[in-house]
């Protein structure tokens, strides 16, 4: 994220905001760790890391209801089947950089 804050004439990076999905394979509480460990002597080391969580949004292949899931309880609430694809959930993306 450097190369990003010179591309955006940014000395100082504010804050970081993610997008993080529940199925995306990703841990929050392990990228925080990561990030504030590589976070040092660069432009993001005084960054704030903000990382949403979307819900988490499933079709259902028995009923073709789409319904938002429980990470706990991913049945359809029509069926009760588990017969799910994920339509939103596996996102990882940059939201947003801002500096000064
Ligand atoms: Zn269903």
């Amino acid at each position: 994220m450097d190369k990003a804050a010179a591309l955006n004439n940014l000395s100082r990076i504010a804050r970081v905001v993610l997008e993080i999905g529940q199925f995306s394979g990703v841990e929050p509480d392990l990228l925080r760790f990561a990030f504030a460990a590589i976070k040092k002597g660069t432009a993001l080391e005084q960054a704030e890391i903000v990382i949403l969580v979307p819900p988490l949004l499933l079709y259902c292949g028995e009923c073709e209801n789409e319904y938002l899931g429980e990470i706990d309880d991913l049945r359809c609430p029509t069926c009760m089947k588990d017969q799910f694809n994920v339509i939103r959930g596996r996102e990882v993306l940059v939201k947003s950089i801002e500096g000064e």
